[in-house]
């Protein structure tokens, strides 16, 4: 019956100032409800959840073992040790080799000596100290050089393991190391720190767009497919998977001039499919993660970090398609991507298949226009305005039935870069495949 106990909200009923300055405190500090991640035990039960199908399951044994590869930088001492002790009281020992806590140059205090004090007492926990900020990419390379488990399992600093969770990854693992294996990650609310459930059959997979973006979708096919049989996943979300750890360095483990965040989930998703591995998502695997809307850390480099890394995703692995990203990021055309020689030898060293292939092969919803159909692309400018008004979308999540407006042309592209089809279609493609149609006295967006 203790706050938050089997996944429970808590929500707080207190309406005393003292509290409420609290609280805002620590949306300040850490984007998310601090006060109610304190208040529930750092050892929560969830309850075993799974599908029937899951709890009737006999896992394989021997499995192998693992090491879990937690980075953090400025992480709240409730999420982070809720972390770890979940994995601790919910891992088979025989199967938990160790769990590495990287910190990437954290200045909290309480990740300081008391860290590393609470952390001396539990057996299997290590931490490597980072001097300087490495970002989520170089932290994991680093947590990933010390790990002597053959399994490597990365999970965020802010996540609940559920019962089983570690044993149908590796399962998969154990039967073939070219599989990379996702849980399913579910919902911790920000505030409330209630923990989503979802049934397999309600299990999304991820997808990507052409601005290097990565979606969830309902998963394929919806039915037919037993419910504790893992699932193709074209992408992935990016913290929580398991793969091998020869696997991970054949493979070319991460691009190392990838910088503080974004971009790495996409590129390593491109390059287990195109380079003969498999990314799936295991329904019998569940693992909560707190999503928040802004990240609580500075962002050396800004916004332009983020597009370096999507760019080098696109050069190294899009092929003839990278045009398709160019155009819904513009400004991508411009920013220094870094050097791109090592990765694209890597690829070819992998002997990798084509983008096309992917596209054909893996996500073939994620359509382009065959050229030869594009009549013309680019702006609408309105007569009627001295052509100085624009088409324009603002429809930053690709929605259907949203009405188009008139913008001062930009020339950005993006929400104003529109295709007019060889069968008289007119497309926009921002972050989904759109296509334009009349509703009334208005112009909008439907699927194509
Ligand atoms: N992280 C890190 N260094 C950074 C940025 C992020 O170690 O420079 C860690 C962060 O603490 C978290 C993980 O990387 O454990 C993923 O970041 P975040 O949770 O902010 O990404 P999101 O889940 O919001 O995509
Ligand atoms: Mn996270």
């Amino acid at each position: 019956s203790g706050p938050g106990e089997m996944g429970r909200a808590y929500k707080v009923t207190d309406n005393n100032p003292e509290v409420k300055k609290q609280i805002k405190d620590g949306w300040d500090k850490h984007a998310f409800n601090h006060y109610v991640c304190e208040k529930i035990s750092l050892h929560r039960n969830l309850g075993d959840k799974r599908d029937q199908e899951c709890k009737a399951r006999k896992w394989r044994k021997p499995l192998p073992d693992t090491s879990v590869i937690i980075i953090f930088h400025n992480e709240a001492w409730c999420a982070l040790l809720r972390t770890v002790h979940s994995v601790l009281e919910n891992s088979p020992g025989i199967l938990l080799k160790e769990i590495i806590l990287v910190d990437d140059a954290s200045t909290m205090e309480h990740l300081g000596s008391k860290l590393t004090d609470y952390v001396s007492k539990l057996k299997v926990v290590k931490i490597i100290r980072l001097r300087s900020r490495a970002g989520l990419i170089r932290a994991r390379l680093a947590g990933a050089r010390e790990a002597e488990g053959a399994v490597l399992t990365f999970l965020d600093s802010h996540c609940e393991c559920a019962p089983h969770w570690l044993e149908p990854m590796l399962e998969r693992i154990a039967e073939d190391n070219t599989r990379v294996v996702c849980p399913v990650i579910e919902v911790i609310d920000s505030d409330t720190f209630a923990m989503s459930l979802t049934t397999a059959r309600a299990v999304q997979t991820g997808i990507l767009t052409w601005s290097m973006g990565f979606n969830w979708t309902p998963r394929k096919p919806a039915g037919g497919v037993r419910n504790d049989a893992a699932l193709p996943s074209a992408t992935m979300a990016g913290g929580l998977f398991a793969m091998s750890r020869d696997y991970f360095y054949h493979l070319g483990s991460y691009d190392n001039d990838m910088l503080v965040w974004g971009g790495e989930n996409i590129e390593m998703s491109l390059r287990i499919w195109m380079c003969g591995g498999t990314l799936e998502i295991h329904p019998c695997s569940h693992v909560g993660h707190v999503f928040r809307k802004r990240a609580p850390y500075s962002h050396p480099g800004g916004s332009d970090v983020i597009t370096h890394n999507n760019k080098r995703v696109a050069e190294v692995w899009l092929d003839e398609y990278k045009e398709q990203y160019y155009r819904r990021v513009p400004r991508a055309r411009t920013i220094d991507a870094g050097d791109l020689t090592p990765r694209i030898k890597l690829r070819k060293a992998l002997h990798c298949r084509s983008f096309k292939w992917y596209i054909t092969n893996i996500y073939p919803d994620l359509y382009a226009t065959p050229k030869k159909d594009i009549l013309y692309s680019g702006e609408w400018h309105n007569q009627a305005r001295e052509g100085k008004y624009c088409l324009d979308s603002a429809n930053p999540d690709g929605k259907i039935g949203v009405k188009m407006t008139m913008y001062v042309c930009h020339g950005m592209g993006v929400n104003q870069d529109f295709d007019f089809t060889r069968n008289g279609e007119i497309r926009h493609s921002y972050v989904k495949e759109l296509c334009l149609q009349p509703s009334g006295n208005s112009v909008v967006t439907f699927a194509c």
